[in-house]
């Protein structure tokens, strides 16, 4: 049970199936296999060897697929960090990881041209090189294609994802074989993965929630991967219509902007089997338009998070209309859930609590941080850090993140529920809502919103939208606008920069 032999056995089984698809090539299983073997056997010459930890900077492309299998295929721990991320970013990652080796693409050279460099590291990368960098195609090429077998068992430790850092400095999720199998083994029974499926991959591969979820699922059932470097709604359509793929993961952003796209009606998007999407909400109202834009019945909603495998919840294609918003009213397999308060108590129904995970998906623990470790991993139980409530008929509803919480007067303000209320006004294309300190309350609430076209009094405006929806102590005291929120590569909302804001 372990991810190498996994790619290994669907060469032998699948020798002339198109493993991956790029925009201008087409892999077998049998070539990606051989490949991988030949940069595994590089690395290996070079001294790589199993515990160490193998950065990998690049954007959705073959390399980044060679590289996974070739790393995990010497035992070696993969470190995939997101194509978007700033040069201080990657140095922090380059540090905090112990890193043995650093392979980044041509696409993305500009951000790390200048990197100061450390005698013992290897530094890797595609196309053209000089200095201290070494080819990636002169490693393949120097490499043997013979079978490389590293004895590995399924609690060996096979990665390390950062998380987005959404909520602080990133975390370094350390995950063994049996997690990431645990999550890909959920998807290909709940999403029906077979090797004629066809895994459109335009969020990064980086992201637990595209590579787990999409990538080694497809690759456990020998389906073909097709890989498209970034995301734009012109490419999601123009490929599905021509590659004619079967699933797609993308956040609610992806899905709302290729909705209101001019095109969407006019591509043939009916190969699509599983339209996934997650790591935020969508409400019932953009539920609704996005299944009627893309003419499907076959959205679906995943919840979890990096630490938990992504394993979480799942929100079906039937019951989307009815209950948009909310994250379904099972675990996926392999996965429990509970709502706890500080207690450590279980909720009743209604009541609002934190949601605690537990299944083999959930990760071993944070690198190098045993106090963040045992915070967030009690006995078998993940505390998540979103806090959530069940409704009558057992369905979860994500009300916000504890750390987003905002505490005025002594009373619990969830943002979501106001930003919830407020991206339904017409003219409000985006809305984050955050708590400001505040001597008399100790926080007030404070909305940064995007707006399209002119409104002439914003807080007025807001108000008297707000107005009778929820209590008056919930509406935002402060507006301001902005051009547009910060929102990281998958999506999401930044606010510790609009936390910064407000103090700066
Ligand atoms: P960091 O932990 O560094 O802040 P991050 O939270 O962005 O990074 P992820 O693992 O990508 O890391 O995000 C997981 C979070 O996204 C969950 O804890 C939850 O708050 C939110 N989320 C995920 N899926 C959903 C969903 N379907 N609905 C609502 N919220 C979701």
């Amino acid at each position: 049970m372990n991810i190498p032999n996994l790619l290994a056995s669907q060469s032998r089984k699948f020798p002339n199936h198109e493993g991956i698809i790029t925009p201008s090539e087409r892999i077998t299983y049998m070539e990606w296999d051989r490949t991988v073997n030949q940069l595994a056997d590089s690395l290996l010459k070079r001294g790589v060897t199993k515990g160490d930890k193998v950065i990998l900077h690049m954007p959705n492309t073959k390399e980044f697929l060679y590289t996974y299998f070739a790393v995990q295929r010497i035992g070696a721990l993969i470190v995939p960090i997101n194509a978007k991320l700033v040069h201080q970013e990657i140095m922090y990652i380059l540090n905090h990881s112990d890193a043995k080796v650093f392979i980044t693409h041509d696409l993305l050279f500009e951000q790390v041209k200048g990197m100061p460099k450390t005698g013992d590291l290897l530094y890797v990368k595609t196309g053209e090189v000089d200095g201290d960098w070494l080819s990636f195609e002169k490693l393949i090429t120097e490499g043997s294609p013979a079978e490389i077998r590293c004895e590995l068992t399924e609690d060996d430790e096979a990665s390390l994802l950062y998380t987005s850092g959404t909520t602080g400095a990133p975390k370094g999720v350390v995950f063994t074989y049996r997690s990431i199998l645990t999550v890909a083994t959920m998807i290909c029974i709940e999403m029906s993965m077979k090797p004629e499926s066809r895994v459109l991959h335009m969020m990064p591969l980086s992201h637990s929630a595209q590579l787990h979820l999409f990538m080694i699922a497809g690759t456990y059932v020998g389906a073909t991967h097709v890989l498209v470097p970034t995301f734009t709604p012109d490419l999601l359509l123009e490929t599905v219509e021509k590659e004619k793929t079967t699933h797609f993961f993308g956040a609610p952003v992806a899905y709302l902007g290729s909705a209101k796209h001019p095109k969407i009606r006019t591509h043939d998007l009916t190969s699509m089997e599983y339209w996934v999407y997650g790591g935020a909400p969508l409400g019932e109202q953009e539920v609704l338009f996005i299944k009627e834009k893309f003419s499907t019945d076959r959205l679906m909603c995943v919840y979890g998070l990096t630490e938990a495998g992504p394993n979480g919840t799942l929100l079906g294609f039937d019951d989307q209309d009815k209950k948009a918003g909310s994250i379904g009213k099972r675990p996926a397999l392999n996965c429990e859930i509970r709502l706890v308060n500080e207690d450590e108590e279980d909720v009743s129904q209604g009541e609002v609590g934190e949601i605690i995970l537990r299944g083999e998906g959930n990760m071993k623990g944070y690198y190098k941080d045993p106090e963040k470790t045992q915070e967030s991993l009690r006995g078998d139980w993940l505390y998540t850090g979103d806090m959530a409530k069940q409704d009558e008929d057992g369905f979860y509803w994500v009300v916000d993140r504890k750390k987003d919480v905002i505490i005025s007067g002594g009373v619990n303000i969830f943002p979501q529920e106001i930003e919830n209320i407020l991206n339904n006004h017409p003219q409000i294309s985006d809305v984050a809502i955050v708590g400001v300190p505040n001597p008399d309350w100790g926080e007030t609430v404070k909305a940064y919103v995007v707006m399209e076209g002119e409104i002439e009094n914003l807080a007025d405006t807001c108000r008297e939208f707000l107005k009778g929806k929820v209590a008056d102590f919930k509406i935002p005291r402060i507006y301001e606008q902005l051009e547009a929120l910060p929102r990281n590569a998958t999506g999401k909302l930044l606010k510790n920069q609009l936390r910064e804001r407000v103090e700066q």
